[in-house]
C-alpha cells in the first residue's frame, strides 16, 4: 500500500496521511497539490509532503479525491525551509503553507467563485462545466460546496480548475484590491514650442540659464534617439540633471508634464547603466565579494546616502549574469516606489515585484515564473512574504534596511522574522546574503561581533554630500522664555525661513498621525474610549471624527462629553494634521504636503506625494515615520523633528534603539547634495543619552549602553523572548486560563516566567488579552524548551473551559 502525507492549510499539529493507488504512487511527487476530504464534509487542497508505505496508526487513511498538478508547484527545498520556520516559530506547516502560497492555488470548500464577464464561448465547455457556467448566470457567486450539490458529486475541483484555466470563472477576492497599473510622469515640449520646432529660438531664450539650456539639449537628443515618450525620472537620472532645472522649465512653460499608465509587472528594457562606483563603494564591493567566499553572510553598515543601492545593483547584476535568481527584500513595498523605479531602470524586464496588494492572478503568475525560472522573474523584489517563493536557483538575497520592524510578522501565525528566516534560506539554498542599513539593529550588530556576519562599513556619503549637522532645541527653555510660536521654536522657524528663501525643501517629522490624538473632557477628565478596545479614540479634524487606530471604529466627534454631558471636550497632544495647519498659517506663501497613514490610504497616494515632492511642487512636507524610509530627495536641506520625546518614552525595551534608528534615518533625508544639510530636533530632554548619540552619530556608544540595559533587565540579545498571548471575549475565562498557564509555566521554567499580565491595551476587537513572557538564557536548549511549551499547550487545550481561548506563541518577539 502507498500513502502520502499532506500539508493542509490548517493549524493542525500533525500532517494527515491519505491512501493512494499504485499508478498514483508512480505519478505523484512531493510538492504537487491534491484535493482531499477532511472531517465529515470538508474538502481541501493540500501539498504533498512525503510519499511512503507506512499506514497511519491512529486512523484509517482515506483516499484522495483528485490530483491537481502534473508537476510540483512547491519545491523540496522550499518545504525544507517551511519546516524550519514551523519548528523555530512554533506553528504548523499548514499555517506556513497558508502564508506562503497565493490562495487561488488552494481551492477549498469555502472558496467562492464568480463568473468572468468576458467569457462567452460556451461551446468550449464539457457538460459538467456547462452546468456550473449556467448556474452562474442565475447566481452571482457560488461556493464550492454549492457546486458539489449542483453536480451531485464530491469531486468538483477538477472542473473548477479547468473553468479557471479556460477563463470562464474567477476566484472571488474579498480582501484584495484590484490591480491597476501605476502612473508614470512624462515630460514633453509645451504645445507652443512643439509647433514652432525652433530649437535655436528656444536656446536663445535660455542663454542666461546654462543648466536649463543643457536640459533642453538633452531633451532633443533623447527625443530624436528614442522617438518615444520621455519619462521624467529616467530622463533626470540619465542626464544627471537636477529636478529644479526641469521645474523651472515647466514653470516657464517650455515643458509640460503628463502621466501615462504602465503595467507594473511588465517593466520595459533596462534603460540606464548601473553607475560606476566611487572608490569607497568599490572598496566595500570588493570586501563584500571576498566575504561572500568565506562566511557568505555580510552586513553592510553604510551611512545614509552612501550609495548602498548602487552596490547592491552591481552584486545583483553579477548574479543575473550567471543566470541566478536574486531576492531583494524590502520592509514595505508600498513605501519603496523610488527604489523600484531605480531598479527598473537598471534591470528592466528581468525584475518582478511580489506584492500582497496585487491581485491573485498576478501573484500566481509571479509564483509560476519563479518556479519555471523564467528570465522575467530573475530579480524578485518583495516584502517579507517573498521568502516563501519557489526559487529554483537562488544566488543572492539582499535584505535592505535590515533594522526595520516590519520584517517581523506579529499576526497571524507564522510569526516569523523575514531577515532571520532569510539567513536560514540562504544557507539552505547555498545562496549569499547581504543585509544593509545605516542603523544596524542591536541583534545584527551582536551577530557581527560574534562573527556570525562579516561587517563591511561605508562611512562616506556619495559625491560631495556630507552628513547633516544636527542641533537640539531645548523646548522647556523655549516655552519658559516664551520663544515658541505654536509648536515651533524660534530656532526652527528661522532655519526654515532660510531654507525656503534659498528655494530648498523642508521635511517636518512628527511621530503621530491624526490631528490631536486624544480628546479629553475639561470638566470630568474622561476621554472617549473605543467600544471594542481599551484605548482612547483619536480625533481626526478633517473628517470631524473619533477613530480607533486598532480596530478602525469611527464615530462623529460628539458635541458634549459622553460622561458628564458638559460641552467641554478639548484636544490634547498634537499630530500631523495639526502640524500641517500650523505650517500653512506660518508659511502662507509655500506649498505644504502631508504624508501619513491617512493621506496614503489609496494605492497611488504615496507615489503621488513622493513624485510631487521630488518635482518640487511641495516646499514643506509634513509626515510620520513613513518619511524615514529610504527616500532620496536632492533638494531637501532641512529636517525638523517636532518632538523627540514621545518616541523615547514609549513603553518598550526597544524604544531607545528604535528612537535612535528613526532619528538617524529621518536626519538622513537632509543634505543629499553638495550643500551640507541641517537637522533640528526639538525636545524637552536635550541631555537624553540617545539624543546626544544621534547628534554625534555615535552608533557604537548607543550600542554599548543599550547592551548594558539589556543585560540588566534580561532582554535580547542576552535572553530570548517567547511570548504567549491568550485571548477570549469573556474576561473571567481568559483570566482563569492565564492563571492556570502561569502556574504550569512556573513549575517548569521557574523564574524565567513573567506574568500573566494584561498588555498596555488589554482588550482589542472585543477580545480580552493576557500575556506571559518567557525570558530564556542563551545557554538553554531552545528545542527542549519549545517541546515543553508545546506539551503544556496540548494539556491546556485538553481542558474543556479553555478550549475556546486563543493561544498564540510568538518566538523572538523583538
Ligand atoms: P543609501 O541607500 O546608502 O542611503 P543611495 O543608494 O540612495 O544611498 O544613494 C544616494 C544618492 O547617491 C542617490 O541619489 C544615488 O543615485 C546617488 N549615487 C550613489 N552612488 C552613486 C554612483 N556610484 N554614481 C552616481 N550616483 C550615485
Ligand atoms: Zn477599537
Amino acid at each position: 500500500m502507498h500513502y502520502i502525507d499532506v500539508i493542509l492549510p490548517l493549524p493542525l499539529q500533525k500532517l494527515f496521511t491519505y491512501e493512494i493507488n499504485p499508478e498514483e504512487a508512480v505519478f505523484l511527487q512531493i510538492g504537487m497539490r491534491v484535493v482531499v476530504p477532511f472531517g465529515k464534509r470538508k474538502i481541501y487542497t493540500g501539498v504533498i509532503f512525503n510519499i511512503h508505505q507506512n499506514a497511519p496508526i491512529a486512523y484509517d487513511a482515506r483516499e484522495i479525491h483528485q490530483i491537481l498538478d502534473e508537476n510540483p508547484i512547491v519545491t523540496v527545498k522550499q518545504i525544507a525551509h517551511w519546516q524550519w520556520i514551523s519548528e523555530y516559530y512554533m506553528c504548523s506547516l499548514g499555517e506556513v503553507l497558508r502564508a506562503a502560497i497565493p490562495s487561488a492555488l488552494l481551492l477549498q470548500s469555502e472558496t467562492i467563485i464568480i463568473k468572468n464577464p468576458d467569457f462567452t464561448d460556451e461551446k468550449l465547455l464539457s457538460d459538467n462545466e456547462f452546468l456550473i457556467f449556467e448556474a452562474l448566470q442565475h447566481q452571482s457567486t457560488l461556493s464550492i460546496d454549492k457546486i458539489s450539490a449542483i453536480l451531485s458529486r464530491k469531486t468538483v475541483l477538477p472542473f473548477i480548475k479547468s473553468l479557471l484555466d479556460k477563463g470562464v470563472i474567477k476566484v472571488k477576492e474579498v480582501i484584495y484590491e484590484k490591480y491597476t497599473p501605476k502612473l508614470i510622469k512624462y515630460i514633453r515640449l509645451s504645445e507652443k514650442w512643439e509647433r514652432t520646432e525652433n530649437l535655436q529660438l528656444l536656446l536663445d531664450k535660455l542663454s542666461r540659464s546654462p543648466k536649463q539650456r543643457e536640459a533642453i539639449l538633452h531633451f532633443f537628443q533623447t527625443k530624436n534617439a528614442t522617438k518615444k515618450p520621455i519619462p521624467l525620472t529616467a530622463f533626470v537620472k540619465k542626464n544627471k540633471l537636477n529636478y529644479s532645472v526641469i521645474k523651472a522649465l515647466l514653470d516657464k512653460g517650455f515643458f509640460e508634464s503628463y502621466t501615462l499608465q504602465e503595467d507594473r509587472i511588465k517593466a520595459g528594457e533596462s534603460t540606464l547603466q548601473i553607475p560606476v562606483l566611487n572608490k569607497f563603494q568599490n572598496k566595500a564591493l570588493k570586501e563584500i565579494k571576498s566575504y561572500f567566499k568565506t562566511t557568505g553572510l555580510v552586513a553592510l553598515y553604510g551611512v545614509t546616502g552612501s550609495g548602498k543601492t548602487e552596490i547592491y545593483a552591481h552584486l545583483i547584476e553579477a548574479e543575473l549574469a550567471r543566470g541566478k535568481q536574486v531576492l531583494y527584500l524590502v520592509p514595505e513595498i508600498a513605501l519603496t516606489t523610488q527604489l523600484i523605479q531605480r531598479l527598473e531602470l537598471y534591470f528592466g524586464d528581468r525584475i518582478s515585484v511580489f506584492h500582497s496588494r496585487y491581485s491573485m492572478n498576478e501573484r500566481v503568475e509571479v509564483w509560476q515564473n519563479i518556479l519555471k525560472n523564467k528570465t522575467k522573474a530573475r530579480l524578485i523584489v518583495g516584502a517579507r512574504s517573498a521568502i516563501f517563493l519557489p526559487f529554483q536557483d537562488l544566488g543572492l538575497i539582499v535584505v535592505d534596511e535590515e533594522h526595520e520592524t516590519s520584517y517581523k510578522q506579529y499576526d497571524p501565525a507564522p510569526r516569523y522574522h523575514a531577515r532571520d528566516s532569510a539567513v536560514v534560506l540562504a544557507k539552505q539554498m547555498y545562496a549569499k546574503l547581504l543585509m544593509g542599513t545605516a542603523t544596524p539593529s542591536i541583534e545584527t550588530y551582536t551577530n557581527i561581533e560574534k562573527g556570525k556576519y562579516s561587517l563591511v562599513s561605508l562611512k562616506e556619503r556619495y559625491g560631495k554630500a556630507l552628513l547633516p549637522e544636527i542641533a537640539l532645541v531645548n523646548l522647556t527653555d523655549a516655552y519658559r522664555r516664551k520663544r515658541m510660536t505654536g509648536h515651533f521654536s524660534e530656532r526652527l522657524l528661522q532655519v526654515m525661513q532660510e531654507a525656503l528663501k534659498n528655494k530648498e525643501q523642508v521635511i517636518l517629522f512628527q511621530n503621530r498621525r491624526g490631528y490631536a490624538p486624544i480628546v479629553e473632557c475639561n470638566s470630568c477628565g474622561i476621554s472617549p474610549q473605543c467600544p471594542n478596545c481599551d484605548v482612547s479614540l483619536t480625533y481626526h479634524k478633517f473628517q470631524k471624527e473619533l477613530r480607533c487606530h486598532y480596530c478602525g471604529f469611527a464615530a462623529p466627534m460628539p458635541i458634549e462629553c459622553p460622561a458628564c454631558h458638559n460641552p467641554s471636550l478639548s484636544t490634547k497632544g498634537f499630530g500631523t494634521q495639526q502640524l500641517e495647519s500650523e505650517v500653512k498659517e506660518l508659511f502662507p506663501d509655500h506649498k505644504v504636503g502631508r504624508m501619513d497613514f491617512d493621506t496614503t490610504r489609496g494605492k497611488y497616494d504615496y507615489h503621488r506625494i513622493i513624485s510631487s515632492f521630488q518635482a518640487q511642487e511641495i516646499d514643506i512636507l509634513v509626515g510620520t515615520q513613513m518619511l524615514s524610509k529610504g527616500l532620496d530627495f536632492t533638494n531637501v536641506s532641512l529636517v525638523g523633528v517636532m518632538n523627540a520625546d514621545n518616541m523615547l518614552n514609549f513603553p518598550d525595551f526597544r524604544a531607545h534603539e528604535r528612537s535612535f534608528q528613526m532619528l538617524v534615518q529621518v536626519s538622513g533625508r537632509a543634505g543629499r547634495s553638495e550643500k551640507r544639510g541641517k537637522v533640528i530636533i526639538q525636545t524637552f530632554n536635550p541631555n537624553h543619552r540617545i539624543l546626544q548619540q544621534v547628534t554625534t552619530n555615535n552608533y557604537k556608544e548607543m550600542y554599548k549602553e543599550q547592551l548594558v540595559d539589556r543585560w540588566n533587565y534580561k532582554y535580547p540579545p542576552y535572553y530570548r523572548l517567547i511570548k504567549i498571548t491568550l485571548k477570549h471575549k469573556d474576561y473571567n475565562r481568559v483570566n482563569q486560563a492565564s492563571e492556570w498557564l502561569g502556574t504550569s509555566f512556573r513549575n517548569h521554567f521557574k523564574d524565567w516566567v513573567l506574568g500573566p499580565a494584561a498588555p498596555a491595551i488589554g482588550r482589542v476587537r472585543n477580545l480580552y488579552i493576557k500575556e506571559l513572557i518567557l525570558k530564556l538564557p542563551l545557554d538553554q536548549s531552545i528545542p527542549t524548551v519549545k517541546k515543553q511549551i508545546q506539551k503544556i499547550k496540548n494539556h491546556f487545550q485538553s481542558i474543556g473551559e479553555f478550549r475556546s481561548v486563543r493561544f498564540n506563541v510568538d518566538v523572538d518577539n523583538y
